[in-house]
């Protein structure tokens, strides 16, 4: 089971995550837990860093070391909780656990878990309490696993452990056919497929690190993400089934912040790409959507997206590029990015048609279309975005009419509390 940041905010919640552990084990379960840091304090660390280092970018080593004190403070007070209410517990950070990682700190990989000292705690009946996020080099230096690391975390200790199911508690009900904030008829997803998810993801809904969900695939770990307020059922991420086909879209997504890079006139002969894309990588600067079109006279045209985040840096590079490959640069950076997910876009038909059809109703224009096997991406208008993102999400009748009886359960469950 693991608790984000904002399931053990304060000492209330710590205790109120104690007690479903409690409840679990008590149901006949061998229980390990993994914890975040409470509440935004990784983010308090994070600024007190900066302050000290004057933004100057801080040593890796021992920004690690600062980081990974939260998750130290709440994994000690699990335990202490968990003492108090009768249970046998003990918390571990990731050099007592042996959470291997290599050696590149700030985004550290997990190399290799000692499950064999977490099996020795659950066998004596304790509850095992390890700090999500960190990790220890081989030589025993501190590392952390990137931010949201700790789901990462909840993955790698449940594959080791070969657990039955990783529970991810946090501060959501699931993952949603589309943002509820946006969409209002957003529903939520009871069974969702790994690449569903890891497509989500990319696409910027923020449920689960992506490379926990990479893991999860890979040692096909279900995880269920769920709610710690309440415990009626979240969504399973699962491997993909045959119904799961039966569903052309699953979801739809909007990525908000995007500008678009053009170049124009680029020589189109062997390596003029590489070497562009060469300079960008070289420039750290992630590259979201590519694409080229090679035109009669034997000039290609290039246009690649990057996060508004990252638009001045890729100004600069793009500016030498330009200089020397002397093309064309046109910019735009008022993008945003509408998309729907699905496998079973695999086995379907005019999923593409209709998306394009729902948007051209709604007078939206298409500015650039990628696709993957189980996603359509159209880049539209910044200002457009959101409603680009309901329409679409009303074509595919993603929508519930799911509102009508979660207000009845309401009522329910308010008579029965009478
Ligand atoms: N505490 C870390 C963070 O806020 C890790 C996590 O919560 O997953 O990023
Ligand atoms: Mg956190």
């Amino acid at each position: 089971m693991k608790f984000g940041g904002t399931s053990l905010a304060d000492a209330e919640k710590i205790r109120t995550a104690a007690r479903r552990a409690v409840r679990t084990q008590k149901q006949g379960h061998q229980v390990v837990m993994i914890v975040s840091a409470m509440g935004k304090t990784t983010d308090a660390l994070e600024a007190l860093a900066n302050q000290v280092m004057r933004d100057k970018p801080a040593p890796k080593r021992e920004w690690d070391q600062l980081m990974s004190t939260g998750e130290q403070v709440t994994i000690s007070l699990m335990a202490m909780a968990l003492e108090e209410m009768g249970s046998s517990a003990i918390s571990f950070t990731a050099g007592q656990i042996g959470m291997v990682t290599d050696d590149r700190h700030t985004k550290a990989r997990i190399k290799h878990i000692a499950a064999e000292r977490i099996h020795e705690q659950l066998d004596a009946g304790r509850i095992a309490i390890v700090a999500g996020f960190q990790g220890v080099t081989e030589t025993g230096h501190v590392t952390t696993l990137g931010r949201g690391g700790s789901n990462v975390t909840l993955v790698a200790i449940a594959a080791a452990l070969k657990a039955d199911l990783c529970e991810n508690y946090t501060d959501v009900d699931g993952v949603f056919t589309a943002d509820p904030r946006i969409v209002p008829t957003g529903r939520k997803i009871n069974f969702i497929s790994y690449d569903e998810m890891l497509e989500l993801a990319s696409l910027g809904v923020n449920v689960l690190h992506n490379r926990a969900v990479e893991f999860a695939k890979k040692y096909n770990v279900p995880i269920h993400v769920r709610n710690s307020a309440h415990n009626r059922k979240g969504t399973m991420i699962v491997a993909a089934t045959e119904s799961m086909e039966k569903i052309v879209v699953s979801g739809a997504a909007l990525k908000e912040k995007l500008a678009r890079v053009s170049l124009t006139k680029v020589p189109n002969h062997p390596g003029v790409v590489a070497r562009i894309f060469h300079t960008i990588a070289g420039h750290d600067i992630m590259v979201d959507d590519i694409i080229q079109t090679v035109n009669d006279d034997k000039t290609a045209s290039l246009s690649f997206t990057v996060e508004l985040a990252e638009f001045s840096d890729a100004k600069v590079v793009c500016g030498k590029i330009v200089k020397n490959l002397k093309c064309d640069v046109h910019y735009d950076d008022s993008l945003s990015k509408v998309s729907v997910v699905g496998v079973g876009m695999r086995v379907h038909t005019g999923v593409a048609e209709k998306m394009f059809r729902a948007l051209a109703d709604s007078k939206i224009n298409i500015e650039n279309i990628t696709t993957s096997e189980i996603k359509i991406s159209c880049m539209i208008d910044r200002a457009e975005g959101k409603k680009a993102l309901r329409v679409v999400h009303d074509a595919f009748e993603l929508g519930g009419k799911k509102k009508k009886p979660a207000r009845k359960r309401a009522k329910k469950t308010a008579r029965k509390k009478k």
